[in-house]
């Protein structure tokens, strides 16, 4: 079978799976969208009904899913009021001529109010070209999810460092203080993992500044990609990184601490083809009874400092 065939055919396996309401597989990427989505058969009737369409409509899947969407669930109206689910759906008419759709209209949502969203509406295809069924996707246009939205990115970039991707030193600050606002006591203690590049000057004005902003994203994928969920990474400053080591002992830090020294020194990034790494000084230490997050700071980058002086490319941990 030709690649193109292999895609024709895992593509109408899909459909035919969707439209028969069963492919997990699916199911779970398309749930994964903040966009609403539904198939139907070709009586109209929905066959899978995505929580991206439940959020937006507030009908559950068990809701809606067999019936037909002309029963009238969702009572898409335009702006002039007029329903359109009998005459006028754009999802009845993609069916029919196969033509793709778009059009902004106000569905009834579950608790009554109505809620503007663009929909496009496609066909669904047998490999014959025959059509099979229908699905529309569609938005919420509210002005008040746009804000929502807008305001979630703004708060994601006050915390992201811009160079790395990773968090940055308010986040880091945020997230000290919340640990030690208690949960993590309970939960068994947590740390604190600080690390500086060494000799990153020299690296910069071997290589150039360009270079080192590459070195400092790779040594943020290497330290986001092995450390845990409950861990937190962040760019402290400068070539400086600070990990917030949750749910851990004395001993889980210092080992975490060890194979993230390894890892740093073993990345490598290629320039003109040739590999260039880097080493870092870590500073390693449990929270004590008395600290604030001042007191646990100074303490890491105290063992860092340790690190420097006896050498660089080590681990210093204090308990
Ligand atoms: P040590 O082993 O003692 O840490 O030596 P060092 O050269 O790494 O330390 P120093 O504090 O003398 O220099 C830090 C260097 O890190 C100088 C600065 O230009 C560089 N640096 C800080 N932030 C960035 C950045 O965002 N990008 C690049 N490319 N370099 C940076
Ligand atoms: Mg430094
Ligand atoms: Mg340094």
């Amino acid at each position: 079978m030709s690649s193109n065939n292999v895609l024709s055919a895992a593509k109408e396996a899909q459909n035919a799976a969707m439209l028969q309401g069963d492919g997990s597989f699916y199911e779970e990427l398309l749930d994964g969208l903040d966009d609403g989505i539904y198939f139907v058969d070709p009586q109209r009737r929905i066959t899978f009904w995505s929580q991206g369409a439940e959020r937006i409509t507030g009908y559950k899947a068990v809701d809606v899913v067999g019936s037909c969407c002309s029963d009238n669930i969702l009572m898409h109206v335009d702006d002039k009021g007029k329903c359109l689910c009998k005459s006028g759906c754009p999802l009845a008419a993609t069916m029919k001529d196969g033509e793709h759709r778009s059009a902004d209209l106000f569905l009834h949502h579950k608790d009554g109010h109505r809620v503007p969203i663009t929909v496009r509406a496609s066909a669904v295809h047998d490999r014959t070209g025959r059509i099979i069924g229908g699905v529309e996707t569609f938005h919420d246009g509210s002005s008040q999810q746009a804000d929502l939205q807008r305001i979630r990115e703004l708060e994601q970039m006050a915390f992201l460092d811009s160079l790395t991707g990773i968090a940055n030193r308010r986040y880091l600050d945020n997230s000290l203080g919340s640990r030690f606002a208690g949960v993590d006591r309970a939960l068994g203690g947590f740390g604190l993992i600080m690390l500086d590049v060494d000799r990153f000057k020299k690296f910069n004005d071997t290589y150039g500044h360009e270079t080192g902003d590459e070195v400092l994203q790779m040594v943020a994928r290497t330290l986001s990609h092995n450390c845990r969920p409950f861990d937190t990474v962040g760019r402290w400053g400068g070539e400086e990184f600070l990990i917030v080591v949750g749910r851990a002992k004395g001993e889980d830090i210092q080992a975490l601490a060890e194979t993230l020294r390894a890892l740093v020194e073993k990345s490598s990034l290629t320039v003109d083809g040739q590999p260039l790494s880097v080493t870092a000084s870590f500073g390693a230490t449990m929270v004590r009874p008395g600290d604030d997050a001042h007191s646990l700071t100074a303490r890491a980058d105290e063992s860092l400092y340790q690190s420097k002086e006896s050498g660089r490319n080590r681990v210093t941990f204090q308990e």
